[in-house]
């Protein structure tokens, strides 16, 4: 009789040490198989004295029964527990931060060219970047046969529908729908076909337009020389370059001193000292005749800037592909 208590009690110890199903499934074989720990002590049982025989045979299949179910149960638990992956809470690892996102360098830019000319009273104007014909190009003074198409490589979706080359189509949508004074912004997504190290299809563009009476060339260099000193510095000097554009006339390209090297001439300048920037100009009458704007009463000026240009400068950066190749080690620097 002490022989089958101490079977029971080395079988429990063994399952208790038990942590693999096979490892539950051998313990049962062994203890309980055909050939097995009790099914031997059955048989050996003819070998007691007669009296004994059947107090043993009847404890040793209580014994059989009883290490069954706890061999069944011990599978059942184990198997719930790898079901639901509970392997218990260590409250001693550290936790699993959530890493942090921030905005795109071109969005930080977008976002202060912007607030800097809302400060000075103007308004935001959006719209698509899917664009007529008419307004990217028509009516702004470059009609279909007109040279200046050429200098503009552009992605054409139908003969009068394109990726519009520029935000400047905002300029005609607004001035449609309000008459004089008009004070905007219009920053966006432009796309054209070129791809370089300075030029990628797709760019992002912030124009301006000022109607009202009497403004002059002086209101445009006033305006865009304040926001100069408000996006890099006070002492940042400005040069307005006679230039060309169909939309305006006169027309000035505008250069910043080098904000590398102080006018000195370097590797970024070219050695001239001095950085194109933006287009400007006085909006040319025809513009204005388009939307139907008396141009004997009013004028106005208009500009435009390349968003990575300027963040390309502000921040050193030498290949404008950066800002898209989605890499977090550049990113994360802003
Ligand atoms: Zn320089």
């Amino acid at each position: 009789m002490d022989n089958i208590e101490k079977i029971k009690d080395d079988a429990l110890a063994e399952l208790r040490n038990a942590s693999e199903t096979e490892e539950i499934r051998a313990l049962s074989v062994r203890y309980l198989g055909r050939k097995g720990v009790i099914t031997q002590f059955l048989r050996n049982i003819s070998g007691l004295p007669a009296k004994e025989r059947p107090a043993a045979g009847k404890r040793a299949n209580e014994v059989k029964k009883e290490l069954d179910a706890a061999f069944s149960a011990a599978a059942e638990l184990l198997a719930a527990r790898k079901t639901s992956g509970d392997q218990g809470i260590d409250v001693s690892l550290p936790g699993r931060t959530v890493p942090r996102g921030y905005l795109h360098p071109l969005t930080q830019v977008t976002r202060e060219i912007c607030e800097i000319f809302v400060r000075m009273g103007f308004d935001i104007a959006e719209g698509p970047e899917v664009e007529k014909d008419y307004y990217n190009f028509e009516a702004l003074n470059i009609p279909k046969d007109h040279p200046a198409r050429d200098m503009q490589d552009t992605f054409y979706v139908s003969d009068n529908i394109v990726l519009r080359t520029q935000t400047s189509p905002m300029q005609v949508r607004t001035m449609e729908k309000q008459p004089p004074p008009v004070r905007i912004i219009s920053p966006g997504k432009v796309y054209r076909c070129d791809s370089d190290i300075t030029h990628t299809p797709m760019f992002s563009q912030v124009e301006g337009l000022l109607v009202d009476r009497n403004v002059s060339f002086g209101d445009l260099k006033g305006t865009l020389t304040a926001f100069v000193h408000r996006m890099f510095d006070e002492d940042t000097k400005l040069r307005f370059r006679p230039s060309f554009f169909p939309f305006t006339e006169p027309s000035a390209e505008v250069d910043i001193q080098c904000i590398m090297c102080r006018g000195k001439g370097c590797r970024v300048c070219s050695h001239s000292g001095w950085l194109e920037i933006l287009g400007s100009g006085m909006v040319h009458p025809a513009v204005f005749e388009n939307v139907g704007y008396d141009t004997s009463r009013y004028s106005g000026f208009a500009f435009g800037m390349g968003v990575e240009r300027i963040a390309m400068l502000k921040y050193s950066i030498d290949d404008i592909r950066k800002f898209f190749d989605n890499d977090l080690r550049f990113l994360r620097q802003f």
